[in-house]
């Protein structure tokens, strides 16, 4: 028997990119360089036979397994070892969503990419291999000569007029040792003293406290509240500023990456020079240079979506997360988590601030200023005495849009004006396409989605009817599917590309832009489509919820909201928070700045508390009240929630798996199982699905509970279970 000691130093735990539950033991390759392998490292291991690409983790191999049956570690990737930090982050998230750790390594690596990196060029051997010198190998070797620094194969091809083959013939034969290529990163150093703006006395008070908390190196989270315009930006701008005065790094996430075009603008003038951009739409060549530069510390700022969490900062010295209210900061797929708890997490695991940004805080954020958790700052003014836009209901009953349409007399005025007066106007759907639905005149049939519980949304441009769950497209049928009537479909509701077309023919000579993801695919076009309304060159914008983020349209002073119930249905928890955020984001839009903003909500209930608090502009007063409504039934965030959701291809297999974790549910002290209940949306991409929630205390910690739970259940082949802790959809 080997001791313990002797054992850990022949073999290691080695975490793979797969859903295995933990790491698995490797042995200590044979050649005596790689014994200072140690966590973080990434190797190349045996896998079924074929290699694969792990990472050496933490804690004690696992001695269960008998040393004879474990294979050697094949040898180490020369690449950035997975830092500490990262490595708890990744564990910390594993175990707070129930994703198997190796699933939560996977989306890393997808960041990082171990195995491109780094690049690698060439150099002559000291002593040539006997080998004839042909006339190309000495071009080659000549090259290398004259050049006297490490070139890469291509270019060292190109130089000398020789193939890369070659090239590789010559390092197989030992005419050349591979070196790793000095990296020259694009990115310039931001200068912290580039001349900024000169802030207000509140803006000066707020950005000081941010600097200090920057200054102290350690963990602590800070909500900045302010109202929309009142300078937020500026004022985490100074942070950042401190924070690279220090050396340190600092990490932006902002909800949709796409959409901030005007904030890289204002990053340049304040710091001279642009930040590191992350999103999922990089090309792979800026994602491995930008990978890179964050993890030489070249990449001072980098600016991301939610996977930019996982980019290899070495010295990270603040997180800034905007928006922090922004349900697009939950990932629902794979991995399911908040990109803005994990980023809270991951200041803690570097000892850095974080900063929570928004105008209209979560109550979660809220909850924990409250209960001193957080600390808080409050702008109270818009900047440059710009005053906050008016709010007023239009109540549809009293005011209803004509026959067939969708703007009430009393908005259809003010837009008007606002044109009038040259100023610009925005009207607010949170709807893709045409119409939200199309029926049969004849049979009352409805086109429905053959794969989801789900209408078919129409897109009369494209001339299809579109599942916005899965996608599944058709071109309208010129004949009812059920009944055969000819010409008897028939849209029903509005979406963005109805209310312009109402706006055509109401202000044909204004110019009209639909802002929706997909008339505005991606940043380029996003930032055409902000220019041109920057620019004047649009009278009126009608879009959906991408128009709500943090735009600054100085000529526009009027916010149309065509229907303020929208977000109101469902049964979601917090569907009345989140249309206060939302409605009170696009209200933020209008009269920025000298001109004064109006707001208009088309509503059927403005008695109701969100129309009430938007109007009276007192969000705090609504969110106290939301708070009294959830607290003593501990809903969140006074209590925990995790969804268990049962989804299968044959619908009984479901509705059997669903009612055995029902018989099967946690009982106890301050927790509670609500369901099964088949899901609002019954049928998903084909799958049949059911819920259940699970509800504690804040004092229960659900993990174990819902761990403990599953595992008394199997789970049929074609079924599965899905764990969702702190859900946001409940759909
Ligand atoms: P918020 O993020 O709170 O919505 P912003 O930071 O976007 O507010 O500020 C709104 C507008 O006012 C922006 O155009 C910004 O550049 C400008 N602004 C804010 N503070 C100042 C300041 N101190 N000096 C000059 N311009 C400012
Ligand atoms: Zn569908």
């Amino acid at each position: 028997m080997l001791g313990d000691d002797r054992k850990r130093r022949f073999r290691l735990p080695v975490l793979l990119p797969y859903p295995f539950a933990g790491p698995f033991d490797y042995l200590l390759p044979a050649d005596a360089d790689s014994c200072d392998l140690g966590p973080g490292d990434v190797v190349l291991v045996p896998l079924n036979g074929r290699p694969e690409i792990g990472v050496v983790w933490d804690g004690e191999p696992d001695s269960g397994l008998a040393t004879s049956r474990l294979k050697p570690i094949s040898g180490r990737i020369d690449t950035m070892p997975v830092a500490a930090p990262m490595r708890r982050l990744i564990d910390w998230i594993a175990a707070y969503t129930l994703a198997p750790p190796g699933i939560v390594l996977a989306m890393a690596l997808r960041v990082t990419r171990p195995d491109a990196m780094p690049r690698m060029g060439w150099l002559p051997a000291d002593t040539l291999p006997a080998v004839r010198i042909t006339p190309g190998r000495a071009r080659v070797l000549a090259t290398l000569a004259n050049h006297r620094r490490p070139i890469s194969g291509a270019q060292l091809a190109r130089l000398a007029g020789v193939t890369a083959g070659m090239v590789r013939g010559m390092a197989d034969a030992g005419f050349l040792i591979p070196v790793r290529l000095p990296f020259a990163t694009p990115f310039r150093a931001p200068d912290p003293d580039h001349p900024g703006p000169q802030l207000s006395a509140d803006q000066a008070a707020a950005a000081a406290s941010l600097c200090q908390a920057v200054a102290e190196k350690k963990f602590s989270v800070t909500l900045l509240d302010g109202v929309t315009g009142s300078g937020k930006t500026e004022v985490y701008l100074e942070a950042i500023a401190e924070c690279l005065r220090a050396g340190r790094q600092a990490l932006v996430l902002l909800p949709e990456i796409a959409l901030s075009s005007q904030w890289l603008d204002r990053f340049e003038a304040r710091f001279g020079v642009a930040p590191g951009v992350w999103h999922s739409d990089l090309s792979s060549r800026l994602r491995k240079i930008t990978w890179q530069a964050v993890a030489e510390g070249t990449a001072h700022v980098v600016v991301g979506a939610r996977s930019a969490l996982f980019l290899p900062f070495p010295d990270l010295g603040l997180i800034v997360i905007d928006e922090e209210h922004e349900t697009a900061f939950k990932q629902e797929e794979g991995v399911v988590y908040n990109a803005r708890d994990m980023a809270v997490v991951r200041a803690r695991l570097e000892s850095a601030p974080a900063v929570l940004v928004s105008a209209t805080p979560s109550l979660e954020t809220v909850a924990n200023v409250e209960a001193g958790r957080y600390a808080r700052l409050l702008l109270p003014s818009r900047h440059a005495g710009a005053s906050l836009p008016t709010v007023s209901a239009i109540d549809l009953r009293q005011h209803p849009p004509a026959r067939g349409k969708f703007l009430s007399p009393p908005l259809i005025a003010a837009i008007h004006d606002t044109l009038e007066r040259g100023e610009q106007a925005m009207l607010f759907l949170n709807r893709r396409g045409y119409a939200p639905l199309t029926l049969c005149r004849g049979c009352g049939h409805r086109m429905e989605c053959p794969n989801c519980t789900a209408w078919l949304v129409e897109h009369r441009a494209r001339r299809i009817l579109q599942c916005h769950h899965c996608g599944h497209t058709l071109p309208i049928p010129e004949t009812c599917p059920s009944c055969g009537a000819a010409h008897s479909l028939t849209p029903v509701g509005p979406g963005v590309e109805r209310i312009t077309e109402e706006a055509a023919l109401l202000f044909p000579t204004a110019r009209r832009l639909v802002m929706a993801s997909d008339t505005v695919p991606g940043p380029h076009a996003a930032a055409a489509a902000a220019k041109s309304i920057a620019d004047r060159e649009i009278d009126i914008i009608i879009g959906t919820q991408i128009v709500a983020k943090g735009w600054h349209f100085p000529h526009l002073t009027l916010v149309g909201v065509v229907d303020a119930d929208l977000g109101l249905g469902g049964g979601d928890l917090r569907a009345a928070e989140r249309t206060v955020q939302l409605l009170h984001q696009v209200a933020g839009r209008a009269g920025r700045a000298e001109a004064p903003g109006h707001v208009l909500l088309q509503t059927f209930s403005p008695e109701h508390p969100v129309m009430q608090a938007l109007v009276a502009g007192d969000l705090d007063t609504f969110m106290a009240r939301e708070a009294a409504l959830r607290r003593p039934g501990h809903w969140p965030p006074f209590g925990r929630l995790a969804a268990v959701i049962v989804s299968a291809e044959r619908p009984e297999q479901a509705e059997k798996l669903a009612r055995e974790l029902g018989r099967a549910a946690p009982a106890g002290d301050g927790m509670e199982v609500l369901g099964p209940a088949p899901a609002p949306l019954a049928i998903l991409r084909g799958r049949h699905r059911h819920r259940l929630l699970l509800k504690t205390r804040r004092d229960v910690a659900v993990q174990p509970i819902l761990r403990e739970w599953i595992s008394r259940v199997k789970v049929p082949h074609g079924a599965r279970v899905d764990v969702d802790v702190d859900p946001v959809s409940f759909l």
